[in-house]
């Protein structure tokens, strides 16, 4: 069957969870055993989110294939449980990049190139793109943004096309109620003004999803339901969640998936292509993994033990707001790893800054079961960070390093056990005496060629393990594969002096060559790591790593 599509637009604000909403339905409907992907489209001109700072647009989300992506994509992955590449983001930059490349080459075959039809068939011809090549039965695309912006208009008018030339596509509008505190009651307005823009477009919402603080009551469904021209059981409502894969379970309460199914088969039968039954949606009552979902939201509910978990982090910040956002997968990670030892994780923000000449506050972290050095780049929070490895490899406070993490557990280690007290990694230091950690000459030259954007390690790379680790007890197999995203590594040249002070590497590249794993035997938890297993943390499968991390700090606090 040619893949179905369904459109998640956005109104109103951003920031309302489209990208939870689409991860959802793509759940839902997977949960009834069809094979789904889902397309995140960024109208930003950026190629990709490679070169952009976390506090400008949340996490850059690294794909198997080593494409640095919007953030949206991890939750796909997260809700999905499969692996998607990086095809599967569209940025306008990735499009006008290919439309141009076109006309250089003449394929336009001397036609003015215009926004349409050139651009938005470059659009359309990507989304089926990742049909072709995902195999997939739904296609869920998330169009980035809201309606009524500048930048998304040709992707809007792309899926309009879509429909036009398909007619198995959906579209479903996330919009926002807010309740004016000066007024105190839900309004609708907006939701109703951002319907008009979306019509303005050419495109008529099939589903509204509506997010507030609230449920949204029937007098306000009834008026959405009335101003913009859909049945009354197509208004769904989502108010504030605790856990947000608790949202599949509320959209299924209302229906939402047979719903889907009965719009594309009414569609269907419009095209009368295919009255035969095989082609038709059929929707089961309490898919088994539909269950499963369920009863794990359950069980997340009746928890009451807590851990502790501290990230030391650096990029919070924007203006008056905190954004945790840098850190989502790091944040998803923690909890998958929680939720699967039976406890629930409460997160403490470390602002490593604070710690870059106020050591005393270090005490601190004593009221920590686990402490998180995430990745980074860049100076600032460094030596903050820096003190914070001493003090958990010193007071035997659980500790899980990651990339930077790492980098910096060797600079701690470098200076304060093997008497090195200028060790540095060059990325903050150029000059310093001894560069613990570095770019490997031999590792530009590999990068250059097999192509690896500049000259950084981006994507899955694989790791030989050495049996009787504590790595290794938590992966059990000696041959694994993480993602990464990084551009120095620690300095062979320092490798023997660091082993011989007891650090022990106990993962490396396959050839040995880069260090991949490291740990600290006499300590209950020193583990760090090159990699990003974040990435790879699933709900009901969280990363070896983090689920290693909060077993130590179950251990430190209850026992
Ligand atoms: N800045 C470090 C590097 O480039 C670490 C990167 C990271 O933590 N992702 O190697």
């Amino acid at each position: 069957m040619p893949a179905k599509h369904i459109f998640v637009t956005g109104g109103v604000v951003s920031g309302i969870g489209k990208g939870i909403v689409t991860s959802s339905i793509a759940k839902l409907i997977q949960t009834q055993g069809y094979n789904v992907t889902a397309i995140k489209i960024d109208p930003y001109l950026n190629f990709d989110a490679g070169t952009m700072r976390p506090t400008e647009h949340g996490e850059v989300w690294v794909t198997p294939d080593g494409g640095e992506i919007d953030q949206d994509l991890g939750n796909y992955e997260r809700f999905l449980d499969i692996d998607i590449p990086k095809d599967n983001n569209i940025t306008s930059g990735k499009v006008y990049w290919n439309v141009l490349n076109k006309e250089r080459k003449g394929e336009y075959l001397g036609k003015t190139v215009q926004p349409i039809p050139q651009v938005t068939n470059e659009i359309k011809d990507q989304i089926k793109n990742v049909a072709k090549k995902s195999k997939a039965d739904f296609i869920v695309t998330e169009i980035g943004g809201t309606v009524g912006d500048y930048e998304n208009v040709l992707f809007l008018e792309a899926a309009r096309q879509l429909k036009t030339e398909n007619g198995s596509v959906i579209f479903t509008h996330v919009t926002y109620l807010p309740v004016p505190g000066n007024i105190g009651e839900m309004k609708t307005k907006p939701t109703q003004h951002s319907f008009i823009q979306l019509m303005e477009r050419g495109i008529q919402a099939d589903l509204m999803i509506c997010r507030s603080e609230n449920p949204v009551d029937k007098p306000r469904i009834e008026k959405i339901s009335q101003f913009c021209n859909v049945d009354e059981d197509h208004v769904f409502t989502i108010p504030q969640m605790d856990n947000i894969y608790e949202i599949p379970i509320i959209l299924e309460k209302q229906n939402i998936t047979k719903k889907i199914f009965d719009h594309l088969n009414r569609y269907e039968r419009i095209k009368e292509t295919s009255t035969s039954i095989e082609s038709s949606l059929e929707y089961k009552v309490n898919a088994p993994d539909f269950v499963k979902w369920k009863n794990f939201i359950e069980d997340i509910k009746s928890l009451d033990k807590e851990v502790n978990i501290g990230i030391v982090g650096k990029y919070f910040k924007t203006g008056k707001y905190n954004l945790k956002d840098s850190y989502i997968s790091v944040i998803e990670a923690i909890k998958h790893a929680a939720w699967n030892n039976k406890v629930k994780p409460v997160i403490d923000w470390i602002d490593s800054q604070d710690f870059e000449d106020s050591l005393e506050k270090l005490v601190n972290l004593d009221q920590l079961d686990g402490i998180i050095v995430p990745g980074g780049f860049g100076e600032s929070g460094v030596e903050g960070k820096i003190s914070t490895i001493k003090y958990a490899r010193e007071n035997k406070i659980p500790y899980l390093g990651l990339c930077l993490g790492m980098q910096l557990a060797v600079v701690d280690y470098a200076r304060n056990v093997c008497d090195l007290p200028d060790a540095h990694t060059v990325e903050i230091d150029k000059n310093t005496k001894d560069p613990v950690v570095c770019i490997l000459p031999e590792q530009i030259i590999e990068m250059e060629k097999s192509n690896y954007g500049g000259t950084m390690r981006l994507g899955n790379w694989r790791a030989k393990l050495q049996t009787n680790t504590k790595v290794y007890g938590l992966y059990q197999t000696d041959n694994i594969s993480e993602r990464h995203r990084h551009r120095y590594e620690v300095n062979p040249d320092y490798i023997k002096l660091l082993e011989s002070k007891g650090l022990v590497f106990s993962g490396t590249s396959p050839k040995r060559k880069l260090m991949e794993f490291l740990e600290l035997p006499y300590h209950p938890y020193f583990v760090a790591t090159q990699s990003h297993p974040e990435f790879k943390s699933r709900p009901m499968k969280p990363a070896p790593m983090f689920d290693g991390l909060i077993k130590a700090a179950i251990n430190k606090k209850y026992s």
